[in-house]
């Protein structure tokens, strides 16, 4: 194999920030030298996580943290502004791993108040190729334009849009033909949408729970 030549970083902020990483990683490293548990030894095997999360790549919004889990207990997708696309080659393989492989029991959309994407979807503003992603959730705003319109107060606009946004995209989890054939063969598997709050940590259940696909509506679900 060609060895890739090692590029002397003259510029210091780069220097330093990836000494950082790597100053991070010792870190992490002593810690897990350290535990006594022996689970790092059990996860170096393999993993058997029973959630599914997808999320917002915002780096203010890890999986872990919130849900007060460990390595090994979270299988994370995230993207910008947690979106379940139908036709995302990468959400649906990540989808079919945990459904079907791992056999996640509780799949967590998560959107977050504060979302750059969901707050860039409202404006008429081109930032560029991912005006194209924002068009998904566009598309979420055409859906509820009558209640989004109806708030003056810019922020609480977008806030409502994210919670509206993390409806939709569970509706779409729930109407893939993964999660349908999971509840067809009687897989226990419940998904649900929830919103951050970054200020607080809290992790807020928006109240719209499937386990089955019997709510999807004549012509999403499948027989
Ligand atoms: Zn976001």
């Amino acid at each position: 194999m060609a060895k890739v030549k090692q590029i002397n970083m003259e510029n210091k902020d780069l220097k330093i920030g990836f000494d950082n990483i790597i100053k991070g990683n010792q870190e992490w490293m002593e810690f897990v030298k350290n535990d006594s548990t022996g689970r790092f030894q059990q996860l170096a095997k393999g993993q058997n996580p029973e959630i599914l999360w997808i999320g917002c790549a915002d780096s203010r919004v890890p999986a872990n943290e919130l849900t007060g889990t460990k390595p090994g207990e979270v299988f994370v997708h995230r993207n910008i502004a947690n979106m379940v696309v139908h036709s995302d080659m990468s959400l649906l393989s990540v989808l079919d791993y945990a459904v079907n492989v791992l056999k996640v029991k509780q799949i967590i959309v998560a959107g977050h108040y504060g979302c750059g994407g969901v707050a860039a979807s409202l404006s008429r503003t081109q930032y560029g190729i991912i005006d194209n992603w924002l068009s998904h959730i566009k598309d979420v705003y055409r859906l509820h334009s009558a209640e989004i319109d109806s708030i003056q107060d810019p922020e609480k606009k977008a806030d409502r849009l994210v919670e509206l946004n993390v409806h939709e995209q569970v509706f779409n989890l729930c109407t893939t033909s993964i999660i349908q054939n999971a509840w067809k063969n009687g897989q226990a598997l419940a998904v649900h949408g929830m919103v951050i709050n970054i200020g607080t940590g809290e992790l807020i259940d928006q109240g719209c729970t499937f386990t089955n696909n019997e709510s999807l509506g004549k012509v999403f679900a499948f027989k």
